[in-house]
């Protein structure tokens, strides 16, 4: 009982000291190496517009969804694993065994939608779950449906960890980040306090595993859990927890690039091995610069970044060209000891389009780094990729309606192949076996508010565009209200407009998208006056209701060529108009026309006109086309003369990459020939 009472008095005590900061999806207002910081949860609400319809799918569509999915033990049996876990009922453990992480995002989605509907069903709902995670979690802590269920039911015993396979400490860490998140939705301590057992479970684990078992690590993304629960809680040991996480990688003769742990984290320079598993890593590694300060932690991810993205990232923002690829630097050249890397960062500039797998969590694990990176540093190049992930190959893993999910975003999609490909071609409600990918996108498109804005002593970043209010406290304990107006990314107009000022002048740090050329800023009546792009643009003065601020960013249709070490986009371009990507689908052609054979007329006129697709609003561009007919059927040949026939212009209308395949099956393709 004293125990108890202890507790509740240092926890609560705690719980104060969070509230005093900002609590946003990272709660970063503390964190002695962060620039910028994030806002509340509930301080940015989408009012209109692009992200508007998107967080309307979120909560009418894809939220109901995905919670009834995860709840239907015909499908996906993540719920039920729960319920037999706590013995409720005698049963096995069925799915992939990363379920319990992915019913977690799930949550976290619930939990940033709840921060901004209010909706007292879907807090109910979280309660419901809670309860029974508090009845599932083991004494010491430890929660992992497999191993639960074998503990209670079974006759194996406990397995803890040694399963490198396992995904315990992926489920663990969206565990905590799930808690965090909630308890900055909700106030309520509930998730938390289970949290705090899993963080207290993972530091005693750490403290007595030899190296080989506490580098077992799949897809880290705990490291962004422990630090949230050490942001949340200033428990000093879940820092230094962290600390060890990144000391341990590479510290046993038995790691590979597969998992990024071939060579200690603070010897790598590239981007390498798994690309999700990476991604993760380098989000989380930013997380623990933020709280230390380590230079070496930042060099290596500058590093890192700088080889991702100018030489591993689609134009796209998806990362993780090849289905298998091999370990570029590992053992040997003896094929026995070449160690095969599982949708891997290829070498540089190998970025097959038919093929790429970029899986969706891949490219949400893009955004995530990227916004940690903003954070630490305040540079815009950082929300240039943010963006640009989000609005390409992040949206491209769902569907208009918000109910069907790509695994993989290929640039590139053909019909009639006269092989097979490994993954599907097509969006399905429920990939089985790999279905991370759907929670994943519906945590994060309830969550893009919150990438909208971040603060600094100095005043209000404007990282993304979209109608929205936002309503919050500065880092100086003064409220202030900006109301944003525009039809971004359709149109590069932006009106921020002040609804509430505070007492002392600040600055708006406004981002000029590092795309952009000629864009100008004017304050009320004032001439506009040019920026800089790739950087953030500050307008500081001492503020007052109705003042406005007019960001203006053309927009015009790009043509855009890769680096010419890209050999699979040889001679070919893409289409793009501010951050939007566009393709052209087969639906546009004649019967019998290959998307693949199709050439654009680079001199078309790229005329713009806005369309419904599946009642959402889209920009789509004209253009124009010509076929290239072979002289006989490509499935006889392999190469063949040139052909001279000239087919006859053909008019086509491309749309954004990430709406293709919403009409019926159609091919498509990013990348054209001209
Ligand atoms: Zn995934």
């Amino acid at each position: 009982m004293y125990k108890y009472v202890a507790f509740l008095v240092v926890f609560f005590s705690m719980g104060f000291a969070a509230n005093a900061q900002k609590n946003g999806l990272v709660a970063n207002a503390n964190s002695p190496y962060s620039k910028l910081q994030s806002v509340d949860m509930h301080d940015v609400k989408w009012t209109d517009g692009f992200w508007k319809e998107q967080f309307d799918v979120e909560v009418q569509n894809t939220l109901p969804y995905m919670w009834n999915l995860y709840h239907n033990d015909s499908i996906t049996h993540a719920y039920k694993n729960f319920e037999i876990a706590a013995g409720l009922m005698k049963g096995k453990f069925s799915g992939p065994s990363f379920h319990d992480g992915d019913f977690y995002k799930v949550f976290e989605a619930m939990a940033a939608t709840y921060a901004i509907t209010k909706d007292k069903k879907l807090d109910a709902e979280m309660d419901k779950a809670i309860a029974l995670f508090a009845k599932v979690q083991r004494k010491d802590g430890y929660i992992h449906t497999p191993v639960l269920i074998e503990e209670r039911w079974g006759t194996l015993g406990p397995e803890e960890l040694k399963k490198q396979l396992g995904f315990e400490k992926y489920n663990m860490g969206h565990f905590m980040t799930a808690a965090c998140v909630h308890y900055r939705a909700t106030g309520k301590t509930n998730f938390l306090t289970i949290a705090k057992g899993v963080a207290n479970f993972l530091y005693d684990f750490y403290k007595k595993a030899s190296p080989e078992l506490a580098r077992n690590a799949i897809c880290p993304s705990h490291y962004m859990g422990i630090i949230e629960m050490y942001r949340t809680l200033k428990d000093p040991r879940y820092l230094e927890l962290a600390n060890n996480l990144i000391d341990i990688r590479g510290t046993t003769n038995d790691g590979t690039d597969d998992n990024q742990d071939r060579i200690p984290f603070r010897q790598q320079t590239t981007a390498m091995g798994h690309a999700v598993r990476a991604n993760y890593l380098y989000a989380g590694v930013a997380d623990l610069y933020a709280e230390t300060g380590e230079p070496k932690l930042l060099d290596n991810l500058q590093s890192i970044w700088e080889d991702v993205v100018y030489r591993k990232m689609y134009i796209t923002g998806a990362c993780g060209s090849l289905y298998d690829g091999v370990s570029p630097d590992g053992t040997s050249y003896n094929p026995a000891d070449v160690q095969k890397i599982h949708q891997a960062y290829g070498r540089p500039y190998q970025l097959p389009n038919a093929t790429a797998h970029t899986e969706t969590c891949a490219n949400i694990g893009n955004v995530l780094w990227n916004w940690r990176m903003l954070q630490i540093t305040a540079d815009a190049k950082y929300a240039d990729i943010m963006e640009q992930t989000l609005y390409n190959s992040v949206l491209s893993g769902i569907n208009l309606e918000g109910t069907a999910f790509c695994y993989n975003n290929p640039l590139n999609v053909a019909k009639d192949l006269p092989f097979k490909q490994r993954w599907n071609k097509q969006r399905e409600g429920y990939i089985k076996l790999s279905n991370c990918c759907a929670p994943n996108v519906t945590r994060t498109l309830a969550e893009v508010a919150n990438y909208a804005y971040n603060l600094s002593k100095e005043g209000v970043y404007v990282n993304l565009f979209g109608s929205n209010m936002l309503n919050t406290i500065l880092p100086n304990g003064e409220k202030i209200q900006i109301e944003q107006h525009t039809n971004y990314p359709w149109d590069g107009k932006i009106v921020l407009k002040v609804i509430r000022a505070p007492k002392s002048d600040f600055a708006f740090f406004l981002r000029i998208p590092g795309w952009s050329h000629g864009a100008s800023v004017a304050v009320n009546s004032s001439v506009s006056k040019d920026v800089i792009s790739g950087t953030y643009a500050k307008v500081q003065q001492q503020w007052k209701k109705g003042d406005v601020i007019t960001l203006t960013i053309p927009m015009p249709v790009e043509l855009m060529q890769a680096n010419p070490l890209v050999e699979e986009t040889k001679n070919q371009i893409v289409v793009k108009r501010g951050p939007i990507v566009y393709c052209l689908e087969s639906n546009q052609l004649p019967d019998a026309i290959h998307v693949n054979q199709i050439k654009l007329n680079s001199n078309s006129k790229f005329e713009v006109e806005s369309f419904q697709l599946n009642q959402r609003n889209i920009m789509r561009i004209g253009a124009e086309v010509t076929v290239n007919e072979p002289n006989k059927p490509w499935h006889t040949s392999l190469y063949q003369p040139l052909s001279n026939s000239k087919s006859k212009p053909i008019a086509v209308k491309l749309i954004p990459y990430y709406a293709w395949g919403n009409f019926a099956m159609s091919e498509m393709s990013v990348w054209l020939s001209y």
